[in-house]
């Protein structure tokens, strides 16, 4: 399996490893449930114990997937669930996380954050947020697809420190959250969950990264993950229904990429020299 995973610290100061799961897209096929549920827990072996799930997914398929396949393993693992903008106000948000514990057979979230964000108040939110975490529904919150704007919004109406994190689009294409994203994010300690890492898959045909892997005697996808698991405060989310590839992605964190590779994919996937609106997948 390769050496533990490094792990990312929360503003509370609990520890999470710097590679989970995403669950975007499971439990879409029957014929697939059962390899997808061999997928999370194999992941879950490994050390891969972040759990990102939501509401949205499947309607709620994703979330009892994964309330199947590790419900019994509660305690091993840490989840994220993500509220719907339409049903973030203070009731709504209250109802729609009592129904993600119920498909995930679960007394509490780890984290629950607000999907992205759309016309109910912050405040509102938050709000409730902070109910579930008094009632023990949830033990801390964040928000996904926040830009700097946003950020600054939500610190203005709840304390910073309360953000638990922001998860938002970040691979090698996408790297405009370097320009003020994340530096904002560091300053305050908020951990970045960076999702679609493999750009949903498509990065694994990029050439630059599959001769990199080659050299290296790694996968494209490990090189893909091992290039943002550099950075300091950035949980990686990737998703896979396929076991084979779970244990591939877990061995990502063992990758080193040194020098000239760094040059080499500084030079295929530029960084960003201004401010860019956030993107969204
Ligand atoms: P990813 O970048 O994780 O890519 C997933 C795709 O890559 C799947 O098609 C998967 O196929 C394939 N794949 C996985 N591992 C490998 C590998 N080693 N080699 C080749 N192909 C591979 O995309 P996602 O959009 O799923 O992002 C990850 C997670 O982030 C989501 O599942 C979700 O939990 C979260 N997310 C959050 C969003 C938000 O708005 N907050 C938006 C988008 C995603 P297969 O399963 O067949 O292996």
């Amino acid at each position: 399996m390769g050496r533990e995973p490094k792990t990312i610290a929360l503003p509370d100061g609990e520890t999470v490893p710097a590679i989970g799961q995403g669950t975007w897209n499971m439990a879409e096929r029957p014929e697939r449930r059962s390899e997808e549920i061999a997928a999370l827990r194999l992941g879950v072996d490994l050390g891969m114990t972040v759990i990102d799930t939501a509401e949205m997914y499947g309607s709620g398929a994703a979330e009892s997937l994964v309330g199947e396949a590790l419900g019994n393993r509660r305690r091993e693992i840490f989840i994220v669930s993500k509220v719907l903008p339409r049903h973030a106000t203070r009731g709504g948000t209250v109802a729609a996380c009592e129904a993600s514990l119920r498909r995930l057979r679960t007394d509490h979230l780890d984290l629950y954050l607000l999907h992205w964000r759309e016309d109910v108040p912050l405040d509102e939110t938050f709000e409730a947020f902070e109910a579930l975490t008094r009632d023990g529904k949830i033990r801390r919150w964040g928000v996904s697809n926040f830009d700097v704007a946003d950020l600054e919004d939500a610190a203005a109406v709840s304390d910073a420190r309360r953000i638990a994190a922001n998860q938002v689009l970040y691979n090698l294409k996408r790297r405009g959250i370097e320009f003020d994203l994340l530096p904002w994010c560091r300053e305050r300690g908020i951990p970045i969950m960076a999702y679609s890492p493999l750009e949903q898959g498509r990065l694994v045909q990029h050439r630059t990264i599959t001769s990199i892997a080659h050299r290296l005697d790694a996968t494209p996808a490990q090189i893909a993950l091992a290039w943002i698991l550099r950075q300091d405060g950035v949980i990686v989310i990737p998703k896979s229904s396929n076991p084979d590839r779970v244990r591939e992605n877990r061995g990502a964190p063992d990758i080193e990429l040194g020098a000239d590779e760094l040059q080499a994919l500084e030079k295929a996937f530029p960084p960003p020299r201004r401010k860019t609106a956030l993107e969204m997948i």
